[in-house]
């Protein structure tokens, strides 16, 4: 039995071991802590960019978590005894139960707080110093187990950066604390009065703000203003140090120089400014080393690379600052964005509507382009059709014409003889052949007409547009048909509108179109008895704006289901057609703009109509 509850004991035992080794795992090592002890107040952004700085390097180097916890000792606002007394018993109670693991100190006020009391509340913390010069005076502050990464900006910097701003430089203006921290800021005045002899320095360190902004609106040429941070002035009165640089540029003359990162864009052309993020950023990862192991030790304190020239480029516009002087590195901020930059999507947008359009434009003008080439070659392929059809229709009439050339010919003839006789008489009357020389030369008129309207109607003419009268166009088509329709017994007859008929056109192609209809009809009432045989032209006014010609015949008509492919091109139904009359009358019709149709005459007989725009209507 009492080996059994033995055995019971040792399991419950092994059991519990398990058990809090498995809390212990999971619960994992302590946290690691660092306590940031900064010299002023935390709301200011330069003590708040070096905190974020801190914070960023416990992030990245940390390989556990490490809790950061911060105070603000806020001494220079807050001094003497009595308050540095209760604030030892407020840490003291406040971090009885949250051990330190390393101290990161920031500022002269600071180490030095920490020199007096760390033995009272955290001997065994070590400690890194931050945002302190590199000063034999600030060293002689370190205790032991620390180590530090320095933080100046050095009096010659802000001359080189005065300089850089003031070429002619003859006078420096110091404006900020009251030098109450001499570590700091202590030495500046010795330092621009070493740095250059012949320098005139005017000391408002520590003057009543009212007074330095009275002052610094009627500063000399060749004078520029080098500032510290003002957390207070001469009377005691607290700043925030951007707000009373801000209050001292609005009246300042001159250019201000000034230190920190966080001034810039509010007060001043720019300098050597301290970068308060870098500055908590170095010291951060110096407390993360020892975090990890390292001793303090063996870390020897170094310059960190916290400063850097950096200026406004409004105010070096402002106070006509060549570049090129500048120190070299110089960062230059709030740059006016250049017009690409600024619109950079305005302009793409813009330039791509612009491509577009131009696209459309060129594709337009291509297809302009084209259908003007499409347009000029089916006007000579119509223009070669017509002609065609001109000497083909010219053959047909050769007959005819032989005749009404023969009359004149056969008139001059007869009147040559005749002269010849009168002439043969002693006293010939002179009157007489001076009437048939009239009567000759009339003659020879005639022929000669009739052989330019055979020339003119065979020549292809370029086409042409013309305001002409539509009945005369007519009555010109009749009348040179009129042989042709005396030969086969074909009774021509015009029936021109009473008022007169103007179209636009090409003379030559309208009467070809027109011609091939009358022919058309005379073919159909061929073979009509002879007094049946006749084709009307008439001319009349549409609807106000358009000019019909109708040439209609007494043959039998067209078949009735042809009446729209008549005009289909090489449609024929004679046995010596060519089918291209019609088509080639449409094509010239509706490029005139005009219409060609076909019906049956309810008497019989077929009509063809043709409409063309008025030309007052175009
Ligand atoms: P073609 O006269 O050489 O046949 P067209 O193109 O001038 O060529 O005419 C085509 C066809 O239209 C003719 O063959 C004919 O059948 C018909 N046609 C044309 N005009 C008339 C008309 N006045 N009366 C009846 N049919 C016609």
């Amino acid at each position: 039995m009492r080996v059994i509850a033995g055995l019971v004991r040792i399991l419950i035992v092994c059991l519990l071991a398990s058990l809090s080794r498995e809390c212990i795992a999971a619960d994992g090592p302590r946290q690691r802590s660092i306590l940031v002890l900064e010299e002023a107040d935390f709301r200011s952004p330069f003590y708040l960019e070096i905190f974020a700085g801190i914070r960023a390097a416990a992030k990245r180097n940390g390989n556990a978590h490490t809790v950061i916890f911060g105070e603000s000792l806020d001494l220079a606002r807050f001094p003497g005894q009595d308050y540095e007394e209760s604030l030892i018993g407020h840490l003291k109670t406040k971090y009885a139960q949250r051990p330190i693991d390393v101290i990161v100190s920031i500022g002269v006020s600071s180490a030095k707080f920490l020199q007096r009391r760390k033995q009272e509340i955290w001997p065994a913390a070590p400690v890194v110093y931050g945002f302190v010069p590199d000063l034999p005076e600030t060293r002689a502050l370190f205790l032991p187990n620390s180590t530090a990464v320095f933080a100046r900006v050095r009096p010659a910097q802000l001359l080189t950066a005065a300089r850089a701003v003031v070429p002619d430089l003859t006078r420096v203006v110091l404006v900020g604390e009251a030098w109450k921290n001499p570590l700091t800021y202590g030495h500046w005045k010795q330092d621009f009065a070493a740095a250059m002899p012949d320098l005139e320095v005017t000391d408002l360190s520590g003057a009543v703000l009212r007074d330095v902004r009275k002052q610094v609106a009627a500063l000399p040429d060749r004078s520029a203003i080098l500032t510290s941070a003002m957390y207070s002035d001469g009377e005691g009165t607290y700043y925030s140090p951007a707000a009373a640089l801000a209050r001292v540029a609005e009246n300042a003359n001159r250019p201000i120089i000034i230190t920190s990162d966080t001034f810039l864009g509010r007060a001043g052309v720019g300098g050597f400014l301290l970068l308060p993020e870098i500055i908590g950023r170095e010291a951060g990862e110096l407390a993360m080393r020892i975090l990890d192991g390292e001793s303090p030790q063996s870390i020897a304190p170094f310059g960190g690379n916290n400063v850097k020239p950096v200026f406004d480029s409004r105010e070096l516009k402002r106070w006509n600052v060549d570049e090129t002087n500048l120190p070299p590195g110089s960062e230059i901020r709030f740059r006016e964005p250049s017009f690409w930059a600024q619109y950079y999507w305005h302009s793409l947008i813009v330039a791509s509507v612009m491509l577009v359009q131009a696209l459309m434009i060129t594709v337009l003008l291509r297809e302009r382009r084209l259908r003007f080439v499409a347009e000029v070659e089916a006007r000579q392929r119509m223009s070669e059709l017509a002609h065609m059809n001109r000497r083909a229709t010219a053959g047909e009439m050769s007959v005819s014409l032989a005749h009404e050339l023969n009359q004149p010919l056969a008139a001059i003839l007869i009147n040559a003889e005749t002269a010849q006789q009168i002439l043969k008489h002693p006293t010939p009357d002179l009157r007489e052949i001076k009437d048939i020389l009239d009567h000759i030369r009339r003659d020879d008129q005639r022929a000669a007409e009739v052989i330019g309207r055979l020339r003119s109607f065979l020549k292809r003419d370029p086409t042409e547009r013309r305001e002409l009268d539509l009945n005369a166009t007519v009555g010109e088509v009749f009348r040179f048909l009129s042989v042709q329709a005396l030969t086969h017994d074909v009774e021509l007859v015009t029936q021109p509108s009473s008022a007169e008929i103007r179209v636009k056109g090409d003379k030559v192609q309208l009467q070809q179109a027109i011609l091939n209809l009358v022919v058309n009809g005379m073919d159909a009432v061929a073979h009509l008895p002879d007094d049946r045989r006749r084709v009307v032209g008439r001319t009349s006014l549409a609807d106000g704006n358009l000019a019909v010609v109708s040439i209609a015949d007494t043959g039998d008509g067209i078949l009735a289901d042809k009446v729209t492919e008549i005009f289909k091109p090489f449609f024929t139904t004679k046995a010596q057609g060519m089918g291209i009359g019609l088509s080639i009358a449409h094509t010239i019709i509706e490029a005139h703009g005009g219409r060609i149709w076909a019906e049956n005459a309810p008497g019989g007989g077929a009509v063809f109509h043709v409409s063309l725009p008025l030309a007052a209507a175009r």
